[in-house]
């Protein structure tokens, strides 16, 4: 069976869940091998194995993550070429996209970025794309080379299926031209309790219509009564009552959750390319006229003011 690659996200212990989805795709097409950067895949490993990975391609020399991005694409470009990957799979990320661009150049083949699905075809994987801010669905595969995609959190949910997960470090030599950008310093960003909302199962999102920041936290008790992450519109953003950060939208963050919650939102086209491929649409607007009905599997015309606190009073309720 032949090999997929699966570029690991990490933390230096602990694997990012993107990565099990990863590995949950590759194996409706091969054998997959994750591909550790850096110190710490013993730690990693029981995850990556309880996904599914044959092997660990382990690449930890030649300061292989002091430099940004260039070094993971040569690591990859090497492992094209000696183990003949039936593809490369990355998260669809800033940076997992730029290695993705970065490989494709190197190796001389065909890339797809921000698939949110990726099936077996008789000439290897299709993925299917949304486009145009979400209005067409399209479905490509890549005809030139070493198939690489670049697929988004949250394209599917990660199945465990047990692999050996045999670590196989690589010795890697990095050209001078991977060591143009070096990361001098790292700073953990602040965390809170709340999922990071690319990767978040569910996603509260919050628009004009919460009418200020004070407001935010009923949204944002609401996302805690579900363990969601909380998003926003950029109108919300540019108001100043919720960080740009959690944006999301054509000039924000693309989400993809198995739920997603639009409170106050108008659903403009460039809020929707950011939420459109959400597996579940849910929306709670006093106009029943607004646009974002016409995405929503559930909706609630009512002013948020009232529905949003008997929801998440609801949701305390049913976890007891
Ligand atoms: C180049 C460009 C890029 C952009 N990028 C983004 C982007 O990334 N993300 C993004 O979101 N937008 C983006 N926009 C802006 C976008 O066009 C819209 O202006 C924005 O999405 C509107 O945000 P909204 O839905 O919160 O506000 P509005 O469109 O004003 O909608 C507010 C909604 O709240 C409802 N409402 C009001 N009060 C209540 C209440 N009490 N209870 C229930 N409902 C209520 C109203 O009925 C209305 O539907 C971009 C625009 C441009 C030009």
């Amino acid at each position: 069976m032949s090999e997929i690659l699966v570029l690991a996200e990490h933390d230096g212990e602990s694997v990012k869940k993107v990565t099990l989805e990863l590995l949950t795709l590759a194996r409706r097409f091969g054998e997959p091998a994750a591909v550790w950067l850096g110190g710490g895949a013993e730690a990693g490993r029981e995850r990556l194995a309880e996904f599914g990975a044959a092997k660990v391609y382990v690449a930890d020399g030649d300061g292989v993550t002091d430099y940004a991005v260039a070094p993971a694409a040569e690591v990859l470009a090497s492992l094209v070429a000696q183990a003949s990957p039936a593809a490369v799979l990355l998260a669809a990320t800033g940076e997992g996209k730029e290695i993705a661009g970065r490989l494709a150049v190197k190796t001389g083949s065909g890339i797809l970025t921000d698939a949110v699905d990726l099936t077996p075809g008789e000439d290897g994987p299709v993925a299917e794309q949304s486009i145009f801010g979400g209005a067409i669905v399209v479905k490509s595969r890549v005809r030139t080379g070493t198939p690489i995609v670049a697929v988004r959190p949250n394209a599917v949910s990660p199945e465990p299926s047990p692999g050996p997960a045999e670590l196989a470090p690589v010795t890697v030599e990095l050209s001078e031209a991977a060591k143009g950008a070096r990361i001098t310093d790292r700073v953990a960003q602040e965390r809170s309790e709340r999922p990071e909302l690319t990767e978040a199962s569910i996603v509260v999102s919050g628009g004009r219509g919460v009418g200020s920041s004070d407001n935010f936290a009923l949204i944002e008790k609401l996302a805690d009564s579900l363990g969601a992450a909380v998003g926003a519109s950029r109108a919300a953003t540019d108001a100043g009552w919720y960080p740009h950060q959690f944006q999301v939208g054509q000039t924000g963050k693309t989400v993809s959750p198995q739920l997603y919650l639009a409170v106050g939102i108008s659903g403009a086209i460039q809020h929707r390319a950011g939420m459109q491929t959400a597996k579940t649409i849910m929306v709670i607007n006093k106009d029943p006229e607004a646009p974002i009905f016409e995405l929503a599997d559930f909706g609630v015309v009512g002013d948020l003011f009232k529905v949003v606190p008997q929801l998440t009073e609801e949701i305390a309720k049913r976890k007891g």
